[in-house]
């Protein structure tokens, strides 16, 4: 007894998935109108003539953004940006958003200012309406937590558990420079403070990568494209912990296996160089890196005349069956299991 009320567990030990799914274990829905609870990239609600989608992200200085790279403007748009991208992942429009913000006090008027002239450029070029938040004090740096707001009809909604055998697995625009831009920059910043003065480093040619570190575009011209062409995915994700992150979760929530092809992966001719000069692989910049803000999603194959014709799509790799694993075809013509390369935040 005394040994069960001492026990400690490390919530490493559980990784940010499992611990979600301890922590939400259990409960139970008690409204009808609750169509999908945890488990996506936002709640679904039934809202009689279509669905509305809510979904929530939290920032963390230190965690989630350095300042010391970061400019505050920069930090609003990303804020709002990468939870949009939540709400088009499910196939829908974001309409409103709310913001909460806690600092301490390091940080002045005119700072939070900046943030919020980031945050409502986002909303004017993303037509989301600012409707509420809150406002506190922090003992120690700024948190920002964003709810956003959107509905989809119900006949074009689109989960992460519903990919099935056969279906082509697609990505969108590019993966792996927004990690590589987090490389840069983070190195820079060692520099900086290595060198006495504190050299200003000359980031004029890595502004590709830079940029889609600092200011990622949520992809919300691709759900405009799919409707357009009366697409509905299989299943969709947005890339926010790196491919293999979400290709685990599509496959583990569908009760599937994928092949995905190194060749199809779409890596920026930038991302591709400066990945080389890091010594990475740019395959692993893609799989394990983060913050694309891109979507992943599957199609049935008989869509597939509807894709071909859609820009900036890029069909690397089918769905399998379960038992087939979760694997990369590599150009060299290998196949290696991918691994669920989560990240720990704790
Ligand atoms: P995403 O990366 O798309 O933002 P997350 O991995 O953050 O999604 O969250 C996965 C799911 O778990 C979502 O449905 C989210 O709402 C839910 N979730 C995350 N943290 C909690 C929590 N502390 N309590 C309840 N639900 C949570
Ligand atoms: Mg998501």
């Amino acid at each position: 007894m005394a040994e069960e009320k001492n026990k400690r567990t490390d919530v490493n030990k559980l990784g940010e998935f499992g611990l979600i799914d301890h922590l939400t274990e259990g409960f139970v829905s008690y409204h009808e109108n609750t169509v999908k609870m945890v488990g996506d990239d936002a709640a679904v609600l039934d809202n009689g003539s279509d669905y509305r989608l809510i979904s929530t992200d939290c920032l963390v200085e230190g965690i989630h953004f350095d300042l010391a790279y970061t400019p505050l403007k920069h930090l609003g748009y990303k804020a709002i940006a990468v939870n949009l991208s939540d709400i088009y992942a499910m196939n829908g429009f974001p309409e409103q958003v709310t913001v909460s913000i806690a600092f301490s006090n390091r940080f002045s008027v005119e700072a939070i200012d900046e943030l919020y002239k980031g945050i409502k450029t986002a909303c004017n070029n993303y037509k989301v309406d600012l409707i509420g938040g809150d406002t506190t004090s922090s003992p120690k740096g700024l948190f920002i937590s964003v709810t956003a707001i959107g509905r989809v009809d119900k006949d074009k909604v689109v989960y992460r558990n519903t990919a099935k055998k056969g279906d082509l697995i697609c990505i969108t625009g590019n993966l792996g420079a927004s990690f590589l831009g987090l490389q840069i920059l983070e190195r820079e910043k060692q520099i900086y403070q290595s060198t006495p003065g504190g050299l200003q480093p000359d980031l004029e040619d890595q502004s590709y990568l830079i940029g889609r570190q600092l200011k990622p575009e949520a992809r919300f011209d691709m759900v405009e494209l799919f409707h357009k062409a009366n697409l509905v995915p299989t299943s969709m994700i947005d890339i926010s912990d790196g491919l293999a992150s979400e290709l685990f979760h599509i496959c583990k929530q569908s009760g599937v296996g994928a092949i995905l092809e190194e060749s199809g992966v779409p890596i920026h001719p930038d991302a591709e160089k400066k990945s080389i000069d890091f010594g990475i692989d740019p395959i692993t910049s893609a799989l394990s890196g983060g913050e694309d803000y891109e979507l992943l999603f599957t199609i049935d194959v008989n869509d597939i005349e509807k894709v071909k014709f859609l820009p900036d799509i890029y069909i690397a790799g089918e769905i399998v069956p379960k038992e087939d694993g979760i694997k990369l075809h590599t150009k060299g013509g290998n196949i290696h299991e991918i691994k669920a390369q989560g990240w720990v935040h704790f």
